[in-house]
């Protein structure tokens, strides 16, 4: 039986997809040739690279002005592919710390230039987004993480900023309507919404290009893939072809808007029985509360044991919290069925009522 797949990523993938990647592996499309088989350079492949890039474009609501990118080495290759493109030696990158990931992003900027840190909520264990910071006109971009895997925060409203614009959107990319014509480039792990790992999305305005002014090596470079339509060098075939399955899923789930809908709802029944119950806290701030990571501990660290392998027995998998917050991290993203949420949220349920803490026992939460 298929098990809740929790997964922060990879994670859960929808059945059909799965379904018909697996056919794909075996016999692409009456071809004669497996999906692994398949040369990049030929039509089949063309059509997949480019039938992908429109979806993803489609879906946002981007126009001609923008390319989209499949690329490698994850989002992480990310933190420093963007300051070696974008920031040199002299110049200053503005960051919102809001977690590990935009800390790790931060960590690579300072290898190419000066990076001013305009938010970070590190002091109160990233539990919040930072509100009411300015960035200055003269950093060189902006660079925000719009959800927090680890944490479970999620920009809800994205802050102005007066220059180029940069979101890493590993955690949230696709599972929300964006008006993402304010940023100018973006980049998403693919293993979180849109596929299996091993791909990486970068969404960038075309123009942004001419700011780039200098020698780089050619796989660290975005003129190099823009050029070559993300087939340079040898892409992750197999992986994109599983993006493509996705993004076509998601379309006929009726794209963004749909996707929000059933995503708060399945955000909303989770964070209402964390509420209801003293057992269970909440690490995020109410108003900055992720929609695609629900992070909670229990206020009886002593039971974590037990609530675990109550939801191991229900069939429930990777729940298991980050060693930086601990205690648990549902990650619901758009493949995870509304079904898997009842089912946590009846194993709470039946937990809590069979292990109500005394008020001595209660821990306050952060
Ligand atoms: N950014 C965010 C927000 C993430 O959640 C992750 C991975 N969980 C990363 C970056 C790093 O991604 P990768 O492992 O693809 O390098």
């Amino acid at each position: 039986m298929r098990k809740h797949i929790f997964n922060p990523g990879p994670s859960v993938l929808p059945v059909e997809v799965l379904q018909e990647a697996s056919e794909a592996v075996v016999e692409l499309n009456g071809s004669g040739e497996s999906v692994l088989e398949i040369s990049h350079r030929g039509k089949t492949f063309e059509g997949v690279v480019a039938e992908a890039k429109a979806l993803v474009k489609e879906l946002l609501g981007l126009g001609e002005d923008y390319d989209v990118l499949f690329l490698q080495g994850g989002a992480s290759l990310q933190f420093c592919m963007v300051p070696m493109n974008f920031l040199n030696e002299s110049e200053t990158a503005a960051y919102a710390d809001t977690g590990t990931w935009a800390s790790k992003a931060i960590k690579e900027a300072k290898l190419f230039g000066k990076v001013d840190v305009v938010a970070s909520s590190k002091a109160q264990n990233y539990n919040h987004i930072p509100k009411g910071f300015e960035v200055p006109g003269t950093a060189k971009y902006f660079h925000i993480t719009t959800n927090n895997t680890i944490y479970g925060t999620q920009f809800h409203r994205f802050p102005e900023s007066p220059v180029l614009y940069f979101a890493d959107m590993s955690s949230d990319f696709l599972s929300r309507e964006i008006p993402a014509s304010k940023f100018d480039l973006i980049y998403a792990g693919a293993q979180k919404n849109v596929g299996p790992a091993g791909v990486t999305l970068v969404v960038l305005r075309k123009e942004l290009l001419k700011r780039i002014d200098k020698v780089l090596p050619s796989m660290l470079d975005y003129r190099v893939f823009v050029e070559n339509d993300s087939l340079y060098n040898t892409p992750c075939v197999f992986g994109i072809y599983v993006c493509l399955l996705t993004l076509r899923w998601l379309r006929k789930k009726g794209g963004l808007k749909a996707i929000e809908k059933i995503n708060e709802t399945k955000a909303a029944r989770l964070y209402e029985v964390i509420d209801r119950h003293p057992l269970y806290k909440g690490h995020a701030a109410k108003e900055d509360r992720s929609k695609m990571n629900v992070v909670f501990t229990l206020s009886c660290p002593e039971l974590e044991g037990a609530f675990l392998e109550a939801c191991t027995k229900a069939g429930i998998v990777g729940i298991k919290g980050h060693r930086s917050v601990g205690g648990f991290r549902a990650s619901l993203y758009n493949a995870l069925p509304l079904e898997s949420v009842t089912a946590l949220c009846e194993v709470m349920e039946e937990f809590a009522a069979s292990h109500q803490p005394s008020s001595k026992e209660r821990v306050s939460g952060v």
